[in-house]
């Protein structure tokens, strides 16, 4: 039987977070066996927030090995840069001549980051799905691995593939999300209201972090005044917590409020730091042992480009026939 294919993307928009591995990328080395798999390093769409290019550049490079350091097998995988594909920017221009203002604005990634970046409020933040559609729809992906919160993301990229397929006959794939529970939202750590986002100062576990850094920030960790270890929406600081242990431990929330029911918070605390210390002290070795490896990672970076070209390039030709362009 042929595999099904799966598409999924991280921004390089800075070093990423516990959110992102718990949420996204972790998920994405379980389905490597079992899906024909695409990974994008979505470096355009990094371009919504104003950056320094040598830091763009160093945070691009380091999501991809870091990507081979979580354990993604480049043969296995196509591995590349959004950008060196230009189909997707192609195909975006046309999607979005197939997309409403009035299903952009209802975005919440747009609300949020509007209001976060108040003094950029570009064209690009706000066709940002459209991008992202461009992306999952050139690689005829039937599913999508993603945190909560793109979920709204994905169900707009459905909607404009349903639009095009019913105005052309068939031409995508209408893709599905995939939303890992136990990680799929992670939240910031200060503010537990609001998800842990790798563009945050505060409040974030990032992956490269040392095991005192990352112990003193779990230490620091927002809770509440009860002194009762479970689950609850009035305990969001608790919870996510518990979250982070489960899903670091590969055990049910259950197991995990069970395990903490007769301790204190000071205990939680240090058993999550220890947990996720140990989650991430494999990876951190395995990217500096790849620092090293510059040809071999240039290889792979070639290679990913070209493969991932072939597969957009015929998409592509394909929309243009059907839409009537010469
Ligand atoms: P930015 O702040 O620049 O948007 P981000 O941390 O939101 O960065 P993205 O590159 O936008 O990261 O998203 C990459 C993947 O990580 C997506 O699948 C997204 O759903 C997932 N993700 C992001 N934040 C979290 C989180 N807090 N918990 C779980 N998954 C997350
Ligand atoms: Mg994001």
């Amino acid at each position: 039987m042929e595999k099904k294919n799966v598409y999924s993307a991280i921004q390089s928009s800075g070093i990423p977070s516990l959110g992102n591995y718990l949420g996204a990328i972790k998920n994405w080395v379980d389905m490597q066996n079992e899906y024909n798999c695409i990974f994008s390093i979505a470096d355009l769409h990094s371009l919504t927030v104003r950056r320094e290019p040598s830091q763009l550049r160093k945070y691009s490079r380091d999501m991809f090995l870091l990507l081979l350091a979580i354990g993604l097998d480049p043969e296995k995988n196509i591995i590349y840069f959004q950008s060196h594909v230009h189909e997707h920017c192609e195909l975006a221009w046309i999607l979005n001549c197939y997309t409403y203002m009035g299903e952009l604005n209802r975005m919440t990634q747009f609300k949020d980051k509007s209001q976060k970046h108040s003094d950029n409020i570009n064209a690009g933040l706000f066709t940002y799905p459209v991008l992202m559609a461009a992306d999952i729809l050139l690689y005829d992906a039937e599913y999508v691995p993603t945190g909560a919160d793109q979920k709204q993301h994905v169900e707009i990229c459905r909607n404009i593939a349903n639009r095009f397929n019913q105005i052309y006959g068939d031409t995508f794939t209408v893709p599905e999300p995939l939303i890992n529970e136990s990680g799929a939202k992670i939240m910031n750590l200060q503010q537990p209201e609001k998800k842990m986002s790798k563009s945050d100062d505060t409040g974030v576990i990032f992956l490269f972090d040392e095991p005192n850094l990352i112990m003193s920030k779990i230490k620091r960790a927002v809770t509440d005044s009860d002194s009762k270890i479970y689950c609850s929406p009035d305990k969001p600081g608790i919870t996510n917590l518990l979250k982070i242990y489960s899903s670091a431990k590969k055990i049910s929330i259950e197991q995990a409020e069970k395990f903490f029911a007769d301790k204190n918070y000071g205990q939680l605390k240090t058993c999550v730091g220890e947990a996720v210390i140990e989650l991430l002290e494999p990876i951190q070795k395995k990217f500096v042992e790849l620092q090293n490896e510059k040809d071999y990672i240039d290889k792979l970076i070639l290679t990913g480009k070209q493969r991932a070209s072939e597969i957009a390039h015929k998409k592509l030709q394909k929309v243009k026939r059907k839409i009537g362009l010469i």
